[in-house]
């Protein structure tokens, strides 16, 4: 598997807001459980039988949780689950300066939950300018959601 998230979107997303992760993860074959072994973990994927088993935090935020989602996606969609390799991810893995794979699988995340084109049409033609209405709608953190803005040049700095 080496999908990006573009190509993730625009094969599995069925185009409605806020971006449906679970429902990307499932179309794409995922076993999903909504429990982990250790309260510290917020998301957990490894490869079975070839099947994505991906458990995931159910007591965090649902922003959280969508953001833990969508980053396993990402490391399975970019081919970080070959050769038995699985993730372990708590809160430390969703900040800078990690790993070349989890700053993969961030970005990805980002990319999958607030997509280039669907920021720039919020702001420009919905006139959504302001952070914390467009975290609401992509249901997301206002962290990440500034975060993505930088990114993508709507805020300096
Ligand atoms: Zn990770």
């Amino acid at each position: 598997m080496n999908m990006n998230a573009q190509k993730v979107l625009d094969v599995y997303w069925d185009g409605f807001l806020p971006v449906d992760v679970l429902g990307i993860a499932e179309k794409m074959g995922f076993n999903l459980i909504n429990t982990v072994e250790d309260q510290a973990i917020s998301g957990h994927i490894e490869l079975k039988d070839g099947i994505p088993f991906c458990h995931y935090n159910s007591l965090e935020p649902i922003t959280r949780q969508r953001f833990t989602i969508a980053h396993e996606i990402g490391h399975y969609a970019l081919g970080h689950l070959e050769n038995g390799k699985q993730f372990r991810d708590t809160s430390n893995n969703f900040q800078l300066g990690q790993d070349f794979q989890e700053m993969q699988a961030n970005q990805f995340a980002a990319e999958l939950l607030m997509p280039t084109k669907v920021v720039d049409w919020l702001i420009k033609d919905r006139n959504i300018a302001t952070v914390e209405s467009l975290s609401e709608k992509l249901k997301v953190s206002t962290t990440a959601m500034v975060y993505r803005l930088k990114k993508l040049g709507w805020i300096k700095g």
